[in-house]
């Protein structure tokens, strides 16, 4: 089968082609496992840092790839709720060790033994992919494989990050970078909470002029500040500097959720202008986003399901993977990026 490797580390501020294009075997399913022919594959942030070396694979070579839909084409499991033909999804989480106290609690993004799809092992850039049984989702028909794919990685963890903001009706929201999750954080928080204004700090026109176009209440780049402080805001950006400038604009007792795996080391000397009393002081709080549950997982997409919204996609052919990853590299993006696979 087809399929797109990353063989090694390398700087995509000059790479043009990360990802090597090779031919192997088609994977073997194992008892308890699923074997999908991948029709779509979302393209996110996190393979930029897979291939940087900000969160390398375990193993080289490791096919990348989080957000895939797949026509399930072998069982080897016990679920009887999936047939082959089923169309299905596979999410950031491929598996968790289910025993643990963070397993046993709800919280199975934090389990010490995460294993993550398309680093950990091999995810959705190929023709055919495995996984198990337990950690595929059915796709509901009103979305093309095409606007699936988005909602497994860019929309579950926007609909993680925006759990943590405790939001509710009314409150207000800040998003820092306008990128696939974020827009969909927007579209989300306007189907939960009506009364909740979103104002959104973005360093790229298109993506202010795409946030205006899709409702939001103000726009301006990372050092500009609303006509308000605002009661939490969410983080989607690779640098340091977007943190300070967001923590200026919280209210008092608001929350910054960073919602990146990693963060770039270009800027981090930003964080010298860190001032106790405008950055933190009074109660400010800020918090990560780590992973995804299979929960955040179903729940958005039956979320998305319910409001029937389609995500802003931009389609790449299978072919063009590499171009895909630089055009996120330089932030030429509005929605979110698809592989078409077959
Ligand atoms: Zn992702
Ligand atoms: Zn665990």
């Amino acid at each position: 089968m087809k399929s797109w490797i990353i063989n090694r580390t390398c700087d995509l501020s000059s790479e043009i082609a990360p990802l090597v294009l090779v031919d192997q075997p088609e994977p073997e399913p194992q008892t308890g496992q699923v074997l999908l022919k991948v029709n779509t594959c979302g393209v996110c942030h996190t393979e930029i840092d897979e291939i940087e070396g900000r969160t390398p694979p375990l193993v080289y070579p490791v096919i990348p790839g989080h957000q895939v839909i797949g026509t399930l084409v072998r069982h080897l499991g016990k679920r009887s709720d999936l047939q082959i033909g089923d169309r299905v999804g596979v999410a950031w989480i491929y598996a968790a060790c289910g025993s643990c106290e963070f397993c046993l609690s709800g919280q199975e993004n934090l389990c010490r033994q995460f294993r993550a799809t398309g680093r950990d092992v091999n995810g959705g850039y190929a023709e055919y992919m495995i996984a198990d049984e337990n950690y595929v989702y059915k796709i509901p028909g009103i979305f093309t494989d095409t606007e699936a794919a988005p909602l497994l990685c860019a929309g579950a963890i926007g609909y993680r990050s925006l759990s943590l903001c405790n939001m509710m009706n009314g409150k207000t929201l800040g998003l820092t970078g306008f990128g696939a999750s974020a827009h969909l954080v927007l579209k989300l928080v306007q189907h939960l909470y009506p009364k909740t204004e979103v104002y959104v700090f973005a360093r790229s026109r298109t993506e202010r002029e795409f946030a205006l176009q899709l409702g939001c209440k103000w726009t301006g780049d990372h050092n500009e500040r609303p006509p308000l402080r605002v009661d939490c805001i969410i983080d989607t950006t690779p640098v340091w500097t977007t943190v300070i400038e967001a923590l200026a604009c919280l209210k008092p007792g608001g929350r910054l959720v960073i919602n990146a795996i990693r963060k770039e080391e270009s800027d981090k000397d930003s964080l010298l202008r860190l001032s106790y009393p405008m950055h933190l002081w009074m109660e400010k709080e800020i918090k990560s986003v780590a992973n995804v549950t299979r929960n955040d997982v179903q729940e958005f997409i039956r979320l998305a399901a319910e409001m029937s919204f389609k995500p802003e996609v931009e389609e790449y052919s299978f072919e063009s993977a590499n171009q895909a990853l630089v055009d996120i590299k330089n932030r030429r993006i509005k929605g979110a990026k698809v592989l078409i696979v077959s």
